[in-house]
This record gives C-alpha cells, structure tokens and sequence, in this order.
C-alpha cells in the first residue's frame, strides 16, 4: 500500500536537492502512515510536517531526509535522537542500519511511540525525559540530532558527541531557526556549518527554553 505515492515523495526530495541514495532508499522503506493519527494517514506521503496531537508535529520528510543526510552516518553506528515525537525520524534512522537511542519528555508521546516501535518491530533505545542533557550512559555518539527548536547549542550534547561525530540542530529563536551541523574535530575543536532557516517546536528543558 501506498508504495507509488512513496516513490513520488521520494522524487520530489531529489529535485529538492536530498542526493544521498542511502536517505532516499529508507524514506522508501519506511511507511510514513503508520506514524500518523489515523485521520491524517492520507495526507503522509505529502512534503508537509503534520499535527501528532500535544501540541507537537511529525517533521516535513525534507527536513527529516536534511537532516539524516547531514549526520553522513554510516550502517552500524550510534545516533542519539532529542525529540523523539512520531517516531518517524527514529525509524528512518534504523532502516539505515543505525544503532538508534531517542529520549522525550512528554510521557503521552513516549509511551505511545514506544508501543509503536514494539509492533512494528522496531529495535530503537526510546527513553523518557529531558534530552538537553543527553544520554551519557551510552555516550559517545557517532551522530547527535536535535528534531525541535533550541536557543542554544546544549553543551551535554555537544560533550556526549564522539571526535568525528555530528550533531545536526535548529538554533534560533521559538518561531525561526538556522540548521547547524558541528563536526566534533578533537576534544575542544567543533567545526560549525549553517544551512537555511527552518521551524521546528522548542526544545524545552534544562538547557533549552525553560518552560513556561
Ligand atoms: N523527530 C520527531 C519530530 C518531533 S517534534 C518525528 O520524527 O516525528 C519535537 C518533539 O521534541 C516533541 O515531541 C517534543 O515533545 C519533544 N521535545 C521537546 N523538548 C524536549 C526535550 N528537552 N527532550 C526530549 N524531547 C523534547
């Protein structure tokens, strides 16, 4: 089901500029529907972020496939997700091969996400709870990304990032941001690359924004 409607997303991210075979091959793997309320299921393969409920969203495929491709992971290595929301962007990063860990803090989200990756199958380390800090306990990372808005790069992050390893963010304020990617060089040097502005929901915690 759905696999013509997949394809054509698909091509509509190449002529978008998304090249990385490995990104595209896994938006045509993974069924964005089943990451959606019910009601919304026909509208999945649209390039269009969508409501999940809480206030939050499931990201535009673009943004997500911007993103997966910026990180430049390869199969077998370890990512860390802050956001985790739909699931959706978890689960494209598992089709890749990767070794995926994803934390959010709203409980309704998590515990739904983390019964959904149960029945799909889905082998992904979800966690509950503020993901500013990170995960140290599995840190390093090889890749690090941020799927909502931050005012800042957190440092936790930043430190929990392998030497090598990328960290993909939204750094702005709440209704615009600027897409960074920092390369871990050595243990003090990150180099920094900015992309085009983006909106994603705030990334709220103890080194984002601070709830209201
Ligand atoms: N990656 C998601 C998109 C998530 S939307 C997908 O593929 O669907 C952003 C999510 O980040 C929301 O679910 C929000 O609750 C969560 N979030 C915001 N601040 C957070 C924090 N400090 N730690 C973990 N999750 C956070």
């Amino acid at each position: 089901m759905h696999e013509k409607s997949r394809q054509e997303l698909v091509n509509g991210l190449m002529s978008k500029g998304i090249t990385d075979p490995e990104v595209l091959k896994a938006i045509n793997n993974v069924e964005r529907h089943k990451f959606l309320p019910k009601a919304l299921e026909f509208h999945a393969y649209k390039d269009i972020a969508l409501p999940i409920g809480c206030e939050q969203t499931i990201s535009q495929p673009y943004t997500v496939a911007f993103m997966t491709q910026e990180l430049q992971l390869k199969e077998g290595q370890k990512v860390l997700e802050i956001g985790t929301g739909s699931g959706y962007q978890a689960a494209i990063l598992t089709n890749m091969g990767m070794k995926v860990y994803t934390i959010e803090r709203q409980h309704d989200i998590y515990s739904l996400t983390r019964k959904l990756f149960d029945e799909l199958g889905l082998r992904i380390y979800a966690k509950y709870g503020d993901g500013t800090i990170g995960w140290s306990e599995f840190a390093p990372y090889d890749g690090i990304i941020v799927t909502a808005a931050s005012p800042d790069v957190p440092k936790s992050l930043k430190s929990q990032l392998a030497i090598g390893g990328r960290l993909v963010i939204p750094v702005g304020n709440k209704s615009t941001q600027t897409m960074k990617t920092l390369l871990r060089v050595d243990r003090e040097e990150y180099q920094v690359k900015e992309h085009s502005a983006f909106t994603f929901v705030p990334l709220i915690g103890r080194e984002g924004w601070k709830e209201k």
